[in-house]
This record gives structure tokens, C-alpha cells and sequence, in this order.
């Protein structure tokens, strides 16, 4: 039996409503749906925990959709699709976040069963119906900091060209003590806003250099971590992660730290000294997220990157929508061009797979490689993969 209790469909297309009940069916969960939006309220009468939503409709469109669920107060994920263009999809997502609605993610359409399926199943149900149920408080997560109750994910990332294993990116996860396991977006806004995102930081850094970084080493990959924008501020912070990789015996050059592009403009000399400082030490740095800030070109220009990892939300529809295609593909010749590691996130299914290997992208990370798991599970995960790779190349 399914966790996730219910899915709700809204879409006037008769046909395409059928295939992704069917698709939601078939993997076990219980659908209610609609062809028009004016039966909305029936939909939510159900009470479900993901509406999979279409934003050009007949009668009630997508947008209208989103307004009265925000009015409702809808407490369960979205899932945007469309037939239109992937910036529809996030000019849709941007204005369902600021009306405070959580969106699980964004799709465009015709879309595969598989992908479709990937978005229903994360993040894990019993994390969404718990921060759905309870926000959680900023004391309540500097308790769970004194308490040392977060814990790593790692997410393997490997070279299209043979399939081989070259890293791992730590992923944070809370486990809660009343509420399960949370995923970053229940817990990340909240440390930013109340001052805590340096201390979590630390102590990402701290546990995925203990658990992981000698392993790692032993095997000859590499670790990346997501940075925060505040660290970007912080002129302490190259100290801080050399006294972290001096406690653990590791080495600098294994390690890669994300910034997103975002993050960077906050105050550009600071961020400027600090990423300089980190890349002398022997980090290497990944500007994560590419292509969603408005800083692309800038940054790379004139920071001292050594990877370019380019935007999940464009890489898993690349293969249907030509405006994603074409960013990745001019993302992919940009990093090459300026002698960037390039990495594309959000490699779902086998079709992207190839796809990104002819385009020249060099590293993939996605849910068709693997999951984000606990370090135990990546001896396993390596041993399937060694076998699954060699039917990709
Ligand atoms: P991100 O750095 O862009 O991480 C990628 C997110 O996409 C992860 O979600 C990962 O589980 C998910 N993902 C990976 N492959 C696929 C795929 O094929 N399809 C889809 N649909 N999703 C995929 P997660 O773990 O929930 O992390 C969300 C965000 O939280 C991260 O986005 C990152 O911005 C932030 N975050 C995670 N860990 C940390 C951390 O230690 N510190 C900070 N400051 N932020 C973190
Ligand atoms: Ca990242
Ligand atoms: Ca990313």
C-alpha cells in the first residue's frame, strides 16, 4: 500500500488525463480527476496530498486554478503540467510559491509515464504529509542542530562517456523525531531566515567529511556540498572549512562546493574573496542551478568556477521542449567553451541519457543513476550500476 494517499488530476485534455491516472494507478496510488477546473473544490473534497495540475485549460485556467488554492489554503504538493513552453512552467511555479503553495514539480507535456512517476514518488510521502501537517519552528531546528538529528543523503554523479562512477553530492535530510524524515525545503528557507544556515552548514561539512570524504578518497571521487547564500558573506568561512578538513584528515582537492548564481550577487566582492580563497586552498567550485539566476554569464566570466551544473528543471524536459533543449545544449557548449567541468542534474530516464552524451554534456546525476542514499547503500547502489552501465554504452 501506497503512503501517499491520493492523487488529484485536473486537465481538459480527455486523453491525457486518462494516461496519467492509468500511469498513477499502475504504481499503486488512489486518483480522483477532473476535466474542468469548476470542479475543483469536488477534486479537493478528497482531500489529496498531490494535484497534478494543467495550466492552459477551457474554462478555469492553471493560474485561476493556483489562486484558489492559495485561498483555500491547500496544504498539498502541486505538480504543474503543460502543453506550452518550459518558461511558462516556471513563471507558473514562481507565482504558486510566493501564494505560499508547495510545488513537488513542473512537467511538460506529452510526457513519459516514467517521469511523470518520478515527480509523484518525491519526495517521499511520509515527508510531505509531515510538513504538510506541522510547520516546524526555529527553535525547533536549533534544538535539532544541538542534537546532531541531521543526516546526509548522497546522490552518485558519473561520466556519460563510460558510465563511470566519479562522485557523490551530499543531499541534507532532518530526522525528526516526531515528525520523520524532512527534505531541505521544509527546513532550508527556515535556517536562512533565522540565522542558523552557517551553523547547519558546519555540521553538513563536518558529517559528510567524517562519513564520507576517507571513503570517497579510497575510491577516487570526488564530494560535493550545497552552499548557502550566507556563506558567501562570511569571510571566515574558508578558515572555518580548512579547520573541518584539517580535523579529518582529508583532502581539499576531493571536495566541491555549489553556490547557486543566486547567491553570489548578495555582495559580489565579498563572495569574490571568499571563492577565491576556497579555490587557492584546493576546493573546486560548482556554480549549481545554472541557468535560473539572472547572473549566468557574469559570474562564470569573472569567478573562479570549475563546474557548471546545469539546472535539473531544464535537463528532464530537454528532450519535449525546444526553449530547455536549447539552454541546455548552449549551457553545455558555454561551460566547454570556458573549460568547465559540465554536469547535467535531473537525468531521469535513458532517452535523456543518451541525449546529454551526444550534446557533449561530460557528467549526469538524476534519478535513472540513482537516488540520493545513505552512505551504506552506495556499495550496493555501485555494484547494480557497474552492471546497468554496461547496457548504456
Ligand atoms: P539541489 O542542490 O539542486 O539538489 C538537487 C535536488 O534534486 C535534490 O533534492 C535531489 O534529490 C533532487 N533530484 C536529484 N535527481 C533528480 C531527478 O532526476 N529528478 C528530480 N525530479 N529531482 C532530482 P533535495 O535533496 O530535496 O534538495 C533540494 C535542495 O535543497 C537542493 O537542491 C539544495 O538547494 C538544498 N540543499 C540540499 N542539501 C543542502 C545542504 O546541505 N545545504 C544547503 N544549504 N542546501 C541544501
Ligand atoms: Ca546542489
Ligand atoms: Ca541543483
Amino acid at each position: 500500500m501506497n503512503a501517499l494517499r491520493c492523487v488529484a488530476i485536473l486537465d481538459d485534455d480527455v486523453a491525457m488525463c486518462d494516461f496519467m491516472r492509468e500511469a498513477i494507478e499502475q504504481a499503486g496510488y488512489r486518483t480522483v480527476s477532473s476535466h474542468d477546473g469548476r470542479e475543483l473544490a469536488h477534486l479537493l473534497s478528497a482531500q489529496p496530498d498531490l494535484l497534478v495540475l494543467d495550466l492552459a485549460m477551457a474554462h478555469l485556467d492553471g493560474i485561476e486554478v493556483i489562486r484558489q488554492l492559495a485561498a483555500l489554503r491547500y496544504a498539498g504538493s502541486l505538480l504543474l503540467v503543460t502543453g506550452h513552453s518550459v518558461s511558462m512552467l516556471h513563471s507558473a511555479k514562481i507565482l504558486a510559491e510566493l501564494q505560499g503553495l508547495r510545488v513537488a514539480g513542473v512537467l511538460t507535456k506529452p510526457m513519459r509515464a516514467e517521469s511523470l512517476l518520478a515527480l509523484v514518488q518525491a519526495p517521499e510521502p511520509a515527508a510531505v504529509r509531515a510538513q504538510a501537517r506541522a510547520p516546524i519552528g526555529l527553535e525547533d531546528l536549533a534544538r535539532g542542530l544541538q542534537n546532531k538529528e541531521l543526516v546526509l543523503h548522497y546522490q552518485p554523479q558519473v561520466r556519460l562517456a563510460d558510465g563511470a562512477w566519479t562522485g557523490v553530492e551530499a543531499l541534507v535530510r532532518w530526522q525528526h523525531p516526531q515528525h520523520g524524515l524532512l527534505y531541505p525545503d521544509a527546513f532550508i528557507p527556515l535556517a536562512e531566515s533565522g540565522g542558523l544556515s552557517l551553523a547547519l552548514t558546519q555540521q553538513v561539512i563536518e558529517r559528510a567529511l567524517t562519513e564520507c570524504a576517507i571513503p570517497q578518497h579510497q575510491r577516487g571521487g570526488t564530494l560535493s556540498i550545497n552552499l548557502p547564500p550566507v556563506a558567501m558573506t562570511d569571510l571566515a568561512f574558508p578558515e572555518l572549512v580548512m579547520a573541518a578538513v584539517a580535523r579529518t584528515g582529508c583532502d581539499a582537492k576531493e571536495l566541491i562546493f555549489e553556490v547557486t548564481e543566486t547567491s553570489v550577487p548578495v555582495d559580489p566582492t565579498r563572495a569574490r574573496d571568499i571563492l577565491t580563497r576556497l579555490r587557492l586552498k584546493g576546493f573546486a567550485l560548482s556554480i549549481d542551478d545554472f541557468g535560473t539566476g539572472h547572473a549566468s554569464l557574469e559570474s562564470l566570466q569573472n569567478l573562479p568556477f570549475s563546474e557548471l551544473k546545469i539546472d535539473l528543471g531544464f535537463v528532464r524536459v530537454a528532450e519535449t521542449d525546444t526553449s530547455a533543449r536549447l539552454i541546455v545544449e548552449s549551457s553545455i557548449a558555454l561551460g566547454r567553451e570556458l573549460g568547465l567541468v559540465v554536469l547535467a542534474e535531473g537525468v531521469e530516464n535513458q532517452a535523456l541519457w543518451h541525449w546529454l552524451k551526444k550534446a557533449g554534456c561530460e557528467l549526469a546525476q538524476g534519478y535513472f543513476i540513482g537516488r540520493p542514499m545513505p552512505y551504506e547503500k552506495l556499495a550496493l547502489w555501485d555494484a547494480e550500476w557497474e552492471v546497468r552501465r554496461l547496457g548504456l554504452c
